[in-house]
């Protein structure tokens, strides 16, 4: 049964799904033809409940991201059989056509805006009503990879559609080219939405693109986002704060270790505050980490867990303490995008107590 053409990109890159199509729960999808628009093409069929395999001879480094996080299955082109899939999907062909700059920008035009949208940890779902509004009304499109990518959707099919996310430790785009994009998109009249993972102001350098915006004199405004330092712990049943537990919670980067001198975080001060501390990009940093809090006097019997994927259909988690956490992430294969909780609110919600039989 090939569901050929339920669910189809149409030239402009939007999905189309036909009269009828009800969703997908269990059904196979097979992406062929895998380029640069994998990602968004594989995330659109994980909303719709498909499974998700690529048929690929030569996966790249996105085809083996998506691979190594479990949310899609390789196969080799001679071995994808049609037949035994439920929709075959050609992976969309390329970005929306470029915008005829020259035509758009003259000495009146008014600069239209650039909206910072924080699009939630990953899934649609976690998208405010305001983002989803601001996606609607997009003329430009300037999008991470961290970000929701089934909701590029909710932008209309005419809208200029550019991703400029990273790979760990892979291909990015540096933040003044982005920067460029936002500002020139913007002063040709156009309303740019700038979507990203969780909130824009949360190592989201939201702040560095609204300098960028206001000192070209383009309007700038937020749309706050679900952050992923209390979304993702919560989606694994780990409060940040609990009563009588912590007083509180506090967010570090872990994207250098504690022995690099750019990291300047007060360890010892973190160590001693009683807080929840939740760390973000700290999947290879995680075991430098727990040592130097250690160090500091944090107990190693600490509860740690470690989330990856959260809101995704590959989300899975790893509990331990400070001083086991970052081997059993390792063990289990984690990595980016995950958060690290430590703090005694992890397990809080596991000690269910149930009243008399
Ligand atoms: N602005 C974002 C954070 C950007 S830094 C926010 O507010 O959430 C990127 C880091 O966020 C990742 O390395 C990871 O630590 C975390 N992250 C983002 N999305 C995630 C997800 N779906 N699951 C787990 N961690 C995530």
């Amino acid at each position: 049964m090939t569901h050929d053409g339920a669910l189809t990109s149409g030239p402009d890159g939007r999905w189309l799904p036909l009269p009828g199509w009800r969703g997908a729960d269990g059904l196979r999808a097979l992406v062929t033809h895998p380029g640069p628009l994998v990602s968004e093409t594989v995330h659109a069929l994980l909303e719709r409940g498909l499974e998700v395999s690529v048929a690929t001879d030569t996966p790249d480094a996105e085809v083996r991201d998506l691979a190594g996080r479990g949310l899609v299955t390789v196969v080799p082109t001679t071995g994808a059989e049609l037949d035994q899939v439920d929709l075959v999907v050609r992976d969309r062909a390329g970005l929306a056509p470029e915008e005829t700059a020259a035509s758009l920008t003259t000495a009146s035009t008014p600069p239209g805006e650039v909206v910072l949208v924080g699009g939630g940890p990953g899934s649609t779902g976690l998208l405010t009503l305001d983002g989803a509004e601001a996606l609607r009304t997009a003329d430009v499109v300037v999008y991470d990879r961290l970000a929701p990518l089934g909701a590029l959707d909710l932008a209309p099919a005419s809208a200029e559609r550019v991703p400029v996310g990273k790979i760990p430790r892979g291909e990015f785009t540096p933040q003044e080219v982005i920067n460029e994009v936002l500002v020139s998109r913007s002063l040709q009249g156009r309303r740019v939405v700038r979507l990203k993972g969780g909130d824009s102001f949360v190592f989201g350098r939201g702040g560095e693109e609204w300098l960028a915006c206001a000192a070209a004199g383009v309007p700038v405004r937020v749309v706050p986002g679900v952050t992923s330092a209390v979304a993702v712990p919560g989606l694994a049943g780990i409060p940040v704060t609990h009563r009588d537990v912590t007083p509180g919670f506090v967010v570090v980067s872990g994207h250098v270790g504690p022995d690099d001198p750019r990291n300047t975080v007060d360890w010892a001060a973190l160590a001693a505050s009683g807080l929840t501390i939740v760390v973000l990009m700290g999947v290879s940093t995680l075991g430098s980490i727990a040592r130097r809090l250690v160090e500091h006097g944090l107990p190693g019997t600490t509860p740690a867990a470690v989330v990856a994927d959260g809101a995704m259909p590959s989300q899975r988690s790893v509990r331990g303490d400070l001083l086991t956490i970052a081997a059993a992430a390792d063990e289990a294969g984690i990595c980016a995008p995950a958060v690290a909780v430590i703090g005694r609110t992890v397990g809080v919600l596991d000690q269910v107590e149930t009243g008399p039989a």
